[in-house]
């Protein structure tokens, strides 16, 4: 595994974590929490505060994360989106995107997805 593959990885544990929280404030209808950084660094441990709509927003493409401001890696990805609190970025280097499009949360489908049509 490439040092970029396993940052993509580290990345995509985060967002795993992220959806579990989201899916925890739509349950107790809250509309503003606290997320995970969804930077490369495995030892961060900072939270980034977004309402779900900004939430998903960034969701909607397997390539976009959030992140704290200042947390992107320029090498790996590229800024979208500034919220004052927190970045959007796009992955860009190609086999990080190919490791975090693979390990899509929503489109990996739980184990039982129908196939894709
Ligand atoms: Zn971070």
């Amino acid at each position: 595994m490439t040092t970029n593959e396993r940052r993509a990885l580290n990345e995509a544990l985060f967002r795993d974590v992220n959806e579990r929280i989201a899916e925890s404030a739509e349950l107790f209808d809250v509309e503003r929490t606290e997320f995970v950084c969804e930077c490369a660094d495995p030892n961060c441990t900072e939270r980034v505060s977004a309402s779900l709509e900004e939430y998903e927003s960034v969701r909607a493409k397997p390539t976009t994360f959030l992140l704290v401001p200042g947390h992107e890696a320029p090498d790996i990805e590229r800024v979208v989106a500034t919220h004052g609190h927190f970045h959007v970025v796009e992955k860009v280097q190609a086999a990080v995107r190919r490791t975090v499009v693979r390990l899509d949360p929503r489109r990996r489908g739980g184990g039982a997805a129908p196939s894709e049509t």
